[in-house]
């Protein structure tokens, strides 16, 4: 069974599989919740909090999309951990929400690593300013660096990428982070590309379609 084989996979490599259960029904989420994963992931809003209200309240809800600062609120009482931190303004708004809801909420810094032009991101140059800044704020919590190679059948370029996320996540841990175990996470890795991922040193796996099926 397929869950059973990237649990296995991610224990020998000491990373985090999370469920990509987006567009799925909530039938399948509890096939996979009965088998004892409680880690999901999901790129909408509105999809989120509709499957958070209906499915058991131990399930740690991870938001992978990209995320406008107007949504931010409904999310923020129950999120675990939103990896599509791309700019300082949402940053803000994270922050106050969490505030609003006497809690900190743990992010992601999402860093732009592929080569293709429509990915969200952040720029590597502007990164450092943004966590700099991230520091400032008592209700965010900078728990590491997400990113999404380029879709392509070229897994040297995707090595070459997931390396790039690597080398940005030693040196904000070098030089801004040092001091903060909470800094740890690098979430890289989708069905097609977990394995170089986890080779890479992922700590955290997004996998969708290889537990769900296609969507
Ligand atoms: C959909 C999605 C995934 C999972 O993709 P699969 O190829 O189905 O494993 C991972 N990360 C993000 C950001 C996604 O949007």
């Amino acid at each position: 069974m397929m869950l059973s084989r990237l649990k296995a996979t991610c224990q020998e490599f000491n990373a985090q599989l999370i469920a990509v259960s987006k567009t799925k029904p909530n039938e399948k989420i509890m096939e996979l919740y009965d088998k004892g994963q409680r880690a999901f992931g999901e790129n909408r809003v509105q999809e989120l909090v509709e499957k958070h209200k209906a499915l058991p309240k131990d399930i740690e809800w991870h938001m992978i999309g990209h995320l406008q600062k107007n949504k931010v609120k409904h999310i923020a009482p129950f999120i675990h951990l939103i990896h599509s931190v791309d700019n300082l303004a949402l940053l803000k708004t994270i922050d106050k929400e969490a505030n609003k809801n006497g809690r900190t909420i743990s992010v992601l810094i999402q860093i732009k690593i592929a080569t293709e032009e429509s990915k969200f991101g952040s720029a590597e140059s502007d990164i450092e300013n943004l966590v700099e800044e991230a520091k400032l704020l008592n209700n965010v919590e900078v728990c590491g660096v997400m990113g999404m190679a380029t879709f392509t059948d070229d897994m040297d370029q995707v090595r070459q990428e997931f390396q790039n996320l690597k080398k940005s996540f030693d040196d904000l841990k070098t030089n801004i982070f040092a001091a903060n175990d909470k800094f740890q996470e690098i979430s890289m890795g989708m069905s097609g590309d977990h394995m170089i991922a986890l080779e890479e040193g992922s700590t955290m796996i997004r996998v969708g379609s290889l537990l769900f099926g296609a969507r």
